[in-house]
């Protein structure tokens, strides 16, 4: 049997190693001048006047909605296939959480589905947060513009996107939207071990991040509103938090930047293989991108016949091939049933979910993996079609 195949997984290079090492053996392990040149870099790759680093991006997610002053009495809206994180950020503030049900196609945020809760809503949202599923762009563009009708602002949760573009601009470009946010957990496209990044073109919003991200203080004398009584002066002005990242998790974002476009050519060569190879099964299907959309490729997810699903999986894993599903719908989680949520309340989200698995993808897969994983998937669904789905 094969060794272990997992859904996605970090590249960790000997130039990754070093830069880490050259952190460890300098005066700065947290807050020091690789932080700044990773932003630096990140902002320049985005083409995108601010980016701030922080923990991870669940707390990129929850500082993202206090810098636009979402809290109690406010609404977000975001979309049921996501991570729970998308959701738990609203509720950090205090706010209100509801959900836009996605496309079945793209496994997006459905803009059709998102006018119509608009046009009906007893209460608009403050906040949309789309999420870029896969690696895949939201139509940005028509959320913009429903957001300027219905004075909502908008953060994209683009965890899976980095790498990717929309309307030929790199994604974090923040054309259409207040605030991105970035993911570097191993699994995503590049990692900083733990880390998130924000992006905004807005100085406001970035001067806020950083007072937010550390404790809510400020060391610098322009800020100042009581007399220093000397150089050790600083002042908290907000209720922050200590969600920094470190110059050693920085060091290692920066070294995986530059790998970042090779990484999205590989992803893209490896779904053209999949996509060779599973085509001529009548039982598989995979998502649609939009026409202005270049996605990352995060996720490779194939869609099966529901009846199917829970055995193909099965038979995967028995294989060593680290299959997964993304995601259970958010709203049928036992917390947010508990929140008023129900089953059917989203039905194209659940009825995808009920279809999904994430196939392997990473940068590391051979096309001999890609043989055997397409391989044991005929043979799934060839069983499940003579034997029955139980
Ligand atoms: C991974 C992920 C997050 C959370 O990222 P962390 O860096 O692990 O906090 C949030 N949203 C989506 C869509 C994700 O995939």
């Amino acid at each position: 049997m094969s060794k272990f195949i997992p859904y996605g997984r970090q590249i960790i290079s000997e130039a990754d190693i070093d830069a880490v090492t050259s952190v460890l053996r300098s005066d700065y392990l947290t807050q020091g001048p690789v932080l700044d040149q990773f932003e630096q870099a990140v902002a320049d790759y985005c083409l995108v006047n601010h980016a701030v680093a922080v923990a991870n991006a669940t707390s990129a997610l929850h500082l993202a909605c206090l810098a636009l002053d979402i809290g109690p009495g406010d609404l977000v809206w975001t979309v049921p296939n996501t991570f729970v994180a998308s959701a738990n950020c609203a509720l950090y503030c205090g706010a209100d959480i509801d959900f836009v049900d996605i496309d079945p196609d793209t496994g997006n945020l459905s803009v059709e589905a998102l006018a119509t809760k608009l046009a009906t809503a007893p209460k608009i949202p403050s906040a949309l947060i789309p999420v870029h599923f896969a690696g895949a762009s939201c139509d940005m563009q028509a959320i913009h513009e429903l957001a300027q009708r219905y004075h909502f602002k908008v953060i994209e949760d683009a965890s899976h996107a980095i790498g990717g573009k929309y309307a030929e601009h790199p994604v974090g470009g923040c054309q259409f939207s207040d605030i991105c946010i970035f993911s570097f957990h191993p699994v995503k496209i590049i990692t900083t071990g733990e880390g998130g990044v924000l992006t905004t073109t807005n100085p406001d919003i970035a001067r806020k991040l950083r007072l937010l991200r550390a404790h809510g203080i400020s060391k610098d004398s322009n800020d100042f509103t009581q007399a220093a009584e000397g150089p050790w002066h600083y002042e908290q002005h907000v209720l922050g938090f200590n969600y920094r990242l470190t110059d050693i998790q920085a060091a290692l974002g920066l070294s995986q930047l530059q790998q970042l476009d090779h990484f999205i050519a590989k992803r893209h060569s490896l779904v053209s293989s999949y996509k060779n190879r599973l085509k001529n099964n009548k039982d598989i299907e995979w998502l649609r991108t939009d026409k202005n959309t270049y996605s990352s490729h995060h996720l490779f997810v194939i869609k099966v016949p529901p009846a199917f699903r829970a055995r193909i999986f099965q038979t995967l894993r028995a294989a060593n091939i680290g299959v997964n599903v993304h995601y259970i719908p958010v709203h049928t989680q036992p917390y947010f049933r508990n929140l008023g949520f129900n089953q059917r309340d989203f039905p194209y989200a659940e009825q995808y979910y009920s279809q999904a698995i994430t196939l392997p993808l990473h940068p590391a897969l051979s096309e001999h993996d890609l043989d055997y994983i397409c391989d044991i998937l005929h043979q799934a669904i060839a069983k499940c079609k003579t034997t029955g789905a139980q």
